[in-house]
């Protein structure tokens, strides 16, 4: 099938290249000519496993082309997604302006009917709204089709492979066959609903997901105070088949470009319905405190952290992506500027990033090795497999003093005990 892809993003340009990987002919478009330009010469502008290849192996087989041209991309197509980026306004809602605005430009090009597909996450009545608007500006037929995205940065294209399932929310059932159809070849199960539904169901699922990690944050906070190991409670629960075992990774919160932002969103619009979301509410809030028990764990250790020397471990919001969007690390290191802290950094990918406030007053170091020399704490914020493979007994070497500030709990309590290092974890006993 003929498919445009609206927007070169995570999720846009993942969809597009695996589209085409998977044999059907994609255009991608997007507005920003920079992007377009460094796609077109097979470099993904953005850190994802895999990606490069898929993107270069379809540019030389001729399926998959790259424009910022409407009338290239729009016209006489089959389907059309839009994939562009829907970020938080400043009360919580979604900005759907850049997601009307293709919609716009995809109604006034199309010349013969079209399947356009939301792939973007969008309010519940996004859809309909959306529909109204594309009529008012062609006479052509089209449908509407609600599909959201559930993959994740850093394994995005074995998620695409290997979804748990896809949601076509449509109202008509020959769009949602269309739509049914391009995803055939990745033998994902399909569930079929009404577009409000669908719209509805990223937001459910990715509440679920933080409300989940912020309880078990909240359990850690609690094991600290009892005495008890959160790695053994979260593991015993997780034995339990109507709980199981994901999501229980106690840490430093979430971060990224999709929980902070969905979770506020479904907030707004239970507001806006007036109807009450207290225990994602509760999620949220646990969420925003819990970067700070670093913080505080050095606060106890230290009398003051004016000038200490500090190596902070992974930028991030999560391993395998350089996506900073919302991260951890990004409040951390404001907290820990704010002190007075001297701040050396160190993520695998994330280097010197343009633009960020934060990150223009941090030194960059080149490797572990050179962010420990000479540190008198280091805080562990992403668990790259880099970072989580590194040895404590390094930290007693090359630091200051080898005072270690776990945030993703990394490495096994005994393993600390016989490295020599004083370490501090999540909801875990302190060796010291
Ligand atoms: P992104 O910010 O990485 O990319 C959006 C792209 O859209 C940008 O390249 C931008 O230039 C382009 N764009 C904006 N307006 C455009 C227009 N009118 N025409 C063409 N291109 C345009 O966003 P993302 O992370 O890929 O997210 C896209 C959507 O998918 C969002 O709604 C997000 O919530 C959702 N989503 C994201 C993830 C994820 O992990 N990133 C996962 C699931 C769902």
């Amino acid at each position: 099938m003929q498919i445009t892809v609206v927007g070169t993003g995570y999720v846009g340009l993942v969809t597009g290249v695996t589209f085409a990987e998977v044999g059907h002919e994609v255009i991608c478009i997007d507005v920003d000519s920079t992007k377009i330009k460094m796609l077109k010469r097979g470099e993904v502008p953005f850190y994802e496993p895999g990606l490069q290849q898929l993107l270069v192996h379809n540019l030389a087989n001729g399926r998959l082309t790259f424009t910022t041209d409407g009338d290239e991309a729009y016209r006489l197509r089959d389907v059309i997604y839009v994939a562009v980026g829907t970020p938080s306004k400043a009360d919580g809602a979604v900005d759907v302006s850049y997601m009307e605005q293709a919609v716009v430009d995809v109604a006034k090009a199309i010349e013969e009917y079209t399947v356009i597909v939301i792939k973007s996450t969008v309010p519940v009545g996004t859809n309909e709204r959306v529909r109204a608007m594309v009529a008012q500006h062609t006479s052509c037929p089209f449908d509407l089709v609600s599909n959201p995205e559930f993959l994740r940065e850093g394994s995005a294209i074995y998620d695409i492979y290997h979804g748990d399932r896809i949601v076509i929310g449509a109202e008509h059932e020959r769009a949602a066959e269309t739509v049914a159809m391009l995803h055939k070849p990745f033998g994902t199960p399909i569930f079929h609903t009404d577009p409000r539904s669908a719209e509805l169901i990223k937001y459910a699922a990715n509440a679920f997901l933080a409300t989940k990690i912020s309880y078990i944050n909240e359990i850690a906070n609690l094991c600290e105070r009892l005495g008890a190991n959160v790695d053994a409670v979260a593991h015993g629960i997780g034995l339990d088949r109507r709980i199981g075992a994901q999501f229980l990774q106690a840490g430093l919160g979430y971060g990224g470009s999709c929980f902070p932002k969905d979770t506020r969103a479904l907030l707004h619009m239970a507001e806006t319905a007036q109807s009450d979301l207290r225990v994602l509410a509760a999620a949220s809030t646990v969420n925003e405190r819990q970067p700070y028990v670093v913080i505080e764990k050095l606060k106890k250790r230290f009398s003051s952290l004016r000038g200490l020397r500090i190596a902070l471990l992974g930028l991030s919001f999560k391993p395998n992506t350089d996506d900073l969007r919302e991260a951890v690390s990004l409040v951390i290191l404001q907290e820990l500027q704010a002190a007075g802290a001297s701040l050396i950094v160190y993520d695998p990918v994330v280097d010197h990033p343009k633009g960020n406030r934060v990150l223009e007053q941090v030194m960059f170091a080149g490797s572990i090795d050179e962010a420990l020399s000479g540190a008198e704490a280091s805080i562990i914020v992403t668990e790259w497999e880099e970072i989580k493979a590194f040895p404590l007994a390094r930290y007693k070497v090359l630091m200051k003093e080898a005072v270690v500030i776990d945030g993703r709990n990394c490495y096994p309590l005994a393993k600390a005990e016989k490295a020599g290092v004083e370490y501090y974890s999540i909801g875990r006993p302190a060796v010291n």
